[in-house]
């Protein structure tokens, strides 16, 4: 279904659109999803995309995303990839939601009274839905649009009892955790981290918080980020190194982040990371992190099973935050006892290693028979 409001096609531009709108078109409609609510924000000149992908197991639900693309079909493409993902990542711990996510495209980053208006418009969007769309933050939503978002639509998901916005990173960081430690003893008999050294890439939100609970539990972190500062002083706060050779381009000293000699890498910074030019090059047994859509192609999860690298798949490794929001949605909000559901990663991924181990196949594989068999099971 395409439900288009307003004056979008052909109000801004008149026949330049018309290329880009018939990409829309036919992303539309080759999509396997649900439905996609899209519409031109005129005032802003910001294309939004809600993508519901599945209301199999509950409402739709994923976060809004605001980024600039080179066209708006772009971004369209990555609501409904991301979507998708959704659905994976919710039908593997079943909880009763489904998949969706929006993307605002706007055409240069928005601040003040223009940003406003344009969420309140896109808040009106949300509530037409009636409640089908829940969502919350991603990539370039601030805590200050969220809180503003909050007065204009009840349909947000993420408060506590107290109606308080809850952060998901620790949430997340914790899944990964509880992940690595899953990974470390499929490959090695030995769940602790004591030890053993831990290549992180990304110290944002998620991956500094993992950074902190590896380095409590006597793990030896190396970190690489883009941003120096920011992982200079998380190294220093965490007694752990650096890697400064980020991107190999000083060629082959074997000390950037996917050639560092490690027990596990955890990607926990962008997507793409796992592709046919990193993947021969990494000195790893395992790769656990909170990074989405971590592999560029879906061969990749082939290359790196042929190389003996024990791969966590992304959407259940960090699915920590989906869960403890799942969980707040049912008055869960004591951080121990969320933290107590989100282990449950550690159950997940040791079925879904043990599944792949076998029936011979990736850990991929064996992840998405899981949701498959959700899925199934509840369309009855
Ligand atoms: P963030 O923006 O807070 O942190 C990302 C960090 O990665 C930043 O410090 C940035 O400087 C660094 N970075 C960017 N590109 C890099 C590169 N090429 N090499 C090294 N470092 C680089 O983001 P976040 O919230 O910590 O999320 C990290 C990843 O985890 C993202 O892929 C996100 O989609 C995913 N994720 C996050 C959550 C969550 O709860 N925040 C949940 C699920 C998945």
């Amino acid at each position: 279904m395409e439900v288009n409001q307003g004056r979008g096609i052909g109000a801004a531009g008149g026949n330049d659109r018309l290329p880009a709108v018939r990409e829309i078109d036919q992303l539309i409609e080759n999509w396997e999803g649900l439905a996609v609510l899209t519409t031109f924000d005129e005032p802003t000149l910001t294309w939004i995309f809600i993508c519901i992908h599945d209301n199999t197991l509950g409402p739709s639900t994923g976060g809004t995303r605001i980024a600039t693309y080179p066209n708006p079909a772009d971004g369209l493409r990555d609501a409904m990839r991301l979507s998708e993902g959704m659905t994976h990542k919710w039908a593997a711990v079943n909880l009763g939601f489904g998949g969706a996510k929006a993307v605002l495209a706007v055409p240069h980053p928005m601040v003040g009274d223009q940003r406003r208006a344009l969420l309140a418009r896109y808040a009106g969007l949300i509530n037409l839905l009636g409640g089908n769309f829940l969502t919350g933050e991603d990539m370039g939503i601030t805590p200050e649009d969220m809180e503003f978002l909050s007065r204009h639509t009840d349909h947000l998901h993420g408060y506590d009892v107290d109606g308080r916005k809850v952060d998901p990173s620790p949430y997340t960081a914790r899944g990964v955790l509880t992940g690595i430690k899953t990974a470390l003893e499929q490959k090695f008999g030995e769940a602790s981290v004591r030890g053993r050294t831990v290549v992180v890439q990304g110290a944002g939100n998620v991956g500094g918080q993992l950074i902190r609970m590896l380095a409590a539990e006597g793990a030896k972190v190396l970190i690489a980020d883009v941003d120096e500062e920011r992982a200079r002083s998380l190294a220093s706060e965490c007694n752990a190194g650096l890697i400064e050779d980020r991107s190999g381009a000083s060629g082959g000293n074997g000390s950037d982040v996917f050639s560092t000699e490690c027990d596990v890498f955890a990607p926990c910074a962008v997507g793409a990371i796992l592709n046919r030019e990193t993947i021969p090059r990494l000195a790893c047994p395992i790769v656990a992190g909170s990074a989405n859509n971590q592999l560029e192609e879906p061969e990749d999860v082939e290359r790196l099973r042929e190389r003996g690298i024990l791969y966590a798949p992304d959407y259940i490794v960090n699915a920590g935050g989906a869960i403890s929001f799942a969980y707040l949605g049912k008055g869960i909000s004591e951080p121990s006892e969320l933290f107590a559901k989100v282990d449950s990663i550690g159950t997940t991924l040791a079925e879904i290693f043990r599944e792949a181990e076998d029936r011979d196949e990736s850990t991929l594989a064996a992840a998405e028979r899981r949701v498959a068999r959700t899925l199934e099971s509840a369309r009855g």
